[in-house]
């Protein structure tokens, strides 16, 4: 998207919703790994030489092709299928609320189980389409431990980590709900090419610090990407953090996906402010982290999150400062326009600012795409999303919700 691009106002209807509400009191089979899901099939009597095959059956009917019954596993044996329902559990999240868009844009609040002595916890998902792509914007934490000061997740605690089976449960979700699992009589083995699909990219840009939540987020993306499970391309997938140096490291040599790090500011006693955790890792280190990322190129580039403050970071002095801070470093900015929230000092900068900015990046040989109406316009319909959750009032959500449209990836 081009800086003077403007998109089309959302106007949200809800709709009827469903309701496979089931409070998980068995284990899920979704989010575990081959070695996982055999040990876990192991431990209820199934035969060492059969576990390979059941697995690869297993992970075809769930994230193949989608099945959410263990009764839909028509080439899997009776009394093998009572023995999954019987211990298992592969059903979807409570969705307590869908709202679709007139554009398309869809919004969904899940409801996971209890974990252990906790509460049912609730997130949203967000499904962004536009040409030629569609853009899930996934959650990995309830509420965030980091403290970013213009951010509304920032001043909620940390509830809990998602599970993988949570994680990757949004994107499972938002596929049924697009008709993305069209052919679930295909023969075991189909993958759908990835051109023809609904969700073609997901972005960790919704509720928490994913590197915060490593191991489960490594194997939520490690099946989103396996060509056995749901074949999205690493390219296609980012994963937005504050700058959580060592786990960046790790991000390269262990999960391989698109990398967007929230800078935010270019100096480090301003990043201080914003970004906290830049006084455990600062600038330097974090550059040398983005610069360490293996497989960059001109087309696998580092997306640099940059949220325009009024008077904060939004000066022409700063822009130039970026332009310095990013020598060498494969990169795309995306300029996101501050949503505020109630409570809130920031103010976004001005449109003209804005776009002074973007000319001056642009100039430097950067894309920088700007990031807003559509987000904005959907706040301003968020009124109809009924506030349910314990956790988060409604203008908190709201706020979150703002913040995961309006920062949807590039690419
Ligand atoms: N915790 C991760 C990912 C989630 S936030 C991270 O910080 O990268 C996704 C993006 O939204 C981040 O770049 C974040 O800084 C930005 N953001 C947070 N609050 C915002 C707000 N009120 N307006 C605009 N962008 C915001
Ligand atoms: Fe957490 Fe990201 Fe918000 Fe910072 S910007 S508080 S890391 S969700």
């Amino acid at each position: 998207m081009s800086a003077t691009d403007v998109m089309t106002p959302s106007k949200l209807k809800p709709m009827p919703v469903s309701q496979p509400v089931e409070l998980a009191p068995k284990p899920s089979l979704i989010g575990l790994t081959r070695e996982e899901m055999g040990a876990a099939l192991k431990e209820k009597g199934v035969a060492d030489k059969q576990i390979k095959m059941r697995v690869s059956q297993l992970w075809n009917w769930i994230y193949v092709r989608g099945v959410s019954d263990f009764d839909a596993m028509v080439n899997v044996s009776k009394d093998m299928r009572e023995m999954l329902k019987t211990h298992f559990t592969i059903a979807r999240p409570e969705i307590v609320e869908e709202q679709v868009s007139n554009d398309g844009t869809r919004k969904w609040l899940l409801r996971f189980p209890p974990r252990g002595a906790g509460r049912p916890v609730e997130i949203e998902a967000v499904y962004i389409p536009e040409e030629g792509r569609g853009t899930l914007c996934i959650s990995s934490q309830v509420g965030c431990s980091l403290t970013c000061s213009f951010c509304h997740t920032g001043t909620q605690r940390l509830v809990r980590n998602l599970t993988a089976e949570e994680i990757l449960s949004q994107l499972l979700l938002a596929r049924d709900r697009l008709g993305d699992f069209p052919d679930r009589e295909a023969p075991q083995g189909t993958v759908m090419p990835a051109e023809g699909r609904k969700v073609s990219n997901i972005v960790m840009m919704g509720m928490g610090e994913p590197l915060y939540n490593f191991d489960s987020v490594k194997t939520a993306l490690l099946i989103a990407s396996d060509g056995d499970g749901l074949s999205l391309s690493k390219r296609r997938i980012t994963l937005s953090t504050s700058g959580v140096v060592p786990e960046i490291y790790r991000t390269g040599d262990e999960i391989g996906v698109m990398l967007a790090i929230s800078l935010h500011a270019v100096r480090d006693d301003l990043r201080d402010m914003l970004v906290p955790i830049n006084k455990k890792y600062p600038l330097k280190e974090l550059m040398d982290a983005c610069r360490a990322y293996p497989g960059l190129s001109n087309a696998r580039r580092i997306t640099f999150e940059y949220v325009m403050l009024k008077g904060v970071n939004d000066s022409l002095e700063d822009a130039k400062g970026l332009i310095q801070l990013l020598k060498g470093v494969p990169a795309k900015i995306n300029l996101i326009p501050f949503n505020p929230w109630p409570g809130t000092n920031y103010q976004c900068s001005d449109w003209e600012q804005i776009e002074k900015f973007a000319d001056f990046i642009n100039s430097a040989g950067y894309a920088s795409p700007i990031r807003t109406p559509r987000g904005r316009d959907i706040l301003a319909a968020c009124g109809q999303l009924k506030s349910e959750s314990e956790r988060m009032r409604k203008t908190e959500r709201l706020a979150f919700e703002a913040m995961m449209i309006a920062n949807h990836g590039e690419d």
